[in-house]
């Protein structure tokens, strides 16, 4: 996981253990990976950022082991003959995903019957230049699998209202596209992400926050679906769906044609300006490659991407409002998204309130 450092004393230890390997490698002996990433020192980091779920399914991992993976195989590539594997990232805390005994080594089950060989070591590209030395440039690969700990891979995911995993309706990428086939597709049939327990328990999910949905304007029914999509909780890429689907039906289809509705009276003071209208405002190409935002709290700085669908991605997956997006990275519920993200336009930095009071000035008062 970006920007993640590791304890001092962990990362001495496992520079010793890197070192011994780099060595064998130059030697052309047997390397012996010192499994340290089961440490607590480094696998409690990660948890904190997600709680005690998967990266890749999202189920919470109880009474059970709770494996951290390489997203870059460490010691051989699958179906890349003489591939050393990325050995140099063995120790590479960026490198490291919590992940289920069923997404890292298989044992998911598609109505009875056993499914696939999981991630374990594949790593299989669609593009670009494969890395084969610690010298080489990972940002020339271009991976099928995606990745839960990408600012944008978790949005090519998508969940239907039935709870099964889908791609979602961004558009594909030019390697997708000259290859013929898709991304998340792919990830789908890796990792059984819709196995025959994985889909009622999303589908039961999505139905509950559908329902409370409806009366989302109580405060503690508010509390109990922010439960349901903040960060730790279980399978909340989807809990976050249902919310959006349920918004997207529950809008009027069209405008009242009978003068004799009554006129909802507007409160200006009121009025909402969201994260939707502010694209407006910024540079398309910048939207598209991602507007960096960060944020300061209890003396850590935090960074997230602010895509073009006017979404802020931080943690892995992407967040509706500068609020939810800033107390899912702070881990603080007193927080105020608009005045905690900062963006830089133009060499000036500023917070998203004040972007916001720039393009949207309150109104006048009467
Ligand atoms: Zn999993």
């Amino acid at each position: 996981m970006q920007g993640l450092t590791a304890p001092p004393a962990w990362a001495t230890k496992a520079k010793r253990t890197l070192d011994a390997v780099r060595a064998a490698v130059a030697a052309g002996t047997k390397r012996t990976f010192t499994m340290h990433w089961t440490e607590d020192a480094v696998r409690n980091l990660l948890l904190e950022l997600v709680g005690d779920k998967c990266w890749y399914c999202e189920t919470l991992i109880v009474r059970a082991d709770i494996t951290v993976d390489h997203y870059r195989p460490k010691s051989e590539v699958l179906d890349v003959p003489g591939h050393p594997g990325y050995w140099w990232l063995a120790y590479d805390m960026s490198n490291y995903r919590i992940a289920c005994r069923h997404c890292n080594s298989g044992g998911a089950r598609y109505n009875g019957v056993r499914e696939g060989r999981a991630k374990g070591s594949q790593f299989p590209l669609i593009g670009g230049t494969r890395a084969r030395t610690a010298a080489d440039d990972l940002d020339r690969e271009q991976p099928l699998l995606l990745d839960p700990a990408h600012h944008s891979d978790p949005d090519l995911l998508g969940f239907d209202s039935a709870g099964y995993a889908r791609r979602s309706n961004t558009p594909y990428s030019l390697a997708e596209t000259k290859r013929g086939l898709c991304r998340a597709d792919e990830t789908i049939r890796i990792l059984a992400l819709n196995d025959s327990h994985l889909v009622p328990l999303r589908s039961r999910l999505m139905r509950e926050v559908g329902v409370l949905a409806r009366y989302g304007d109580k405060t503690d029914i508010q509390q109990l679906i922010d439960d349901k999509v903040g960060p730790k909780a279980p399978y909340s890429s989807a809990a976050g769906m249902a919310l959006a689907l349920h918004r997207a039906c529950d809008r009027p289809a069209a405008a009242p044609t009978t003068a004799t509705t009554p006129t909802p009276a507007v409160d200006p003071a009121r009025s909402r300006v969201d994260l939707q209208d502010l694209l407006q405002h910024l540079d398309p190409d910048d939207l598209k490659a991602g507007i960096t935002l960060t944020g300061r709290h209890e003396k850590k700085v935090h960074q997230a991407v602010l895509n073009h669908e006017g979404q802020i991605n931080v943690l892995g997956r992407p967040w509706r409002t500068p609020t939810t997006a800033a107390r899912a990275a702070t881990g603080s519920n007193k927080i105020d998204g608009w005045d905690f993200w900062r963006l830089t336009i133009a060499g000036v930095e500023q917070t998203l309130a004040e972007f916001r009071v720039t393009h949207f000035p309150p109104p006048a008062p009467a």
